[in-house]
């Protein structure tokens, strides 16, 4: 189910359009008219693991709610009170019961159509493969290595695809949903950093 902001979450008036005048000019946002409330529908965090074991393959997990063979990276959302780095931690134990030993930024990306943003990161784990003990809302789980991974072209599929990149294999992308378009989104992939994707208005990258 989609949900709606439409009241104010400070007095409980029905929300309007109204044009108010903010940094970056004229903004029509949903405001509050009783209290000044303004609903500004920042983007959530979304954490998200590549994890892999000491043999250097890759954990990769179904979700209850997907169909049969559909496989993805560990993710969960940011909480508050926790560091992106933290959170993560936190997921890759609450979900697969293996303990994060360290860990590394991998991507970190805008994700427009759920309004998120997506924080990736490549972590090592203790533990044996088999010792993997999925939370409720995960159903099955399977190890791959790099070179055998296909990446969806979609939200965490770039940044599994951009560690196959970093392990030194070309990634291989494939259609996930019947009718899903199994190319990578020129615009996502490569993984664009900065003044090269040609979306957003950005500065180029630091020497
Ligand atoms: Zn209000």
């Amino acid at each position: 189910m989609a949900y709606e902001t439409r009241f104010c979450t400070n007095c409980s008036t029905e929300l309007q359009w109204i044009t108010a005048t903010e940094d970056s000019g004229n903004v029509a946002r949903l405001r509050c008219q009783a209290c000044g409330w303004t609903h500004w529908g920042n983007p959530t965090p979304v954490l998200a693991a590549v994890v892999e074991g000491d043999d250097g393959r890759v954990l990769l997990a179904r979700n209850a709610l997907w169909q049969e063979g559909v496989f993805g990276l560990i993710t969960g959302f940011m909480e508050a009170g926790e560091s992106p780095e933290a959170g993560i931690c936190r997921e890759v134990l609450e979900e697969t019961g293996l303990k994060v030993k360290a860990l590394r930024l991998l991507s970190c990306s805008e994700f427009l159509r759920m309004n998120q943003v997506l924080i990736a990161y490549h972590v090592r784990v203790d533990g044996r493969p088999e010792d993997v003990k999925l939370s409720p809302e995960l159903l099955e789980y399977r190890w791959q290595t790099a070179e055998e991974s296909l990446c969806w072209p979609a939200g965490t599929g770039y940044a599994l695809a951009e560690w196959i990149k970093q392990k030194g294999f070309e990634p291989r992308f494939g259609a996930f949903r019947p009718g899903q378009n199994p190319e990578p989104d020129p615009a996502r992939w490569p993984v664009k950093y900065w003044s090269e994707d040609p979306r957003f208005v950005v500065a180029p990258a630091l020497d």
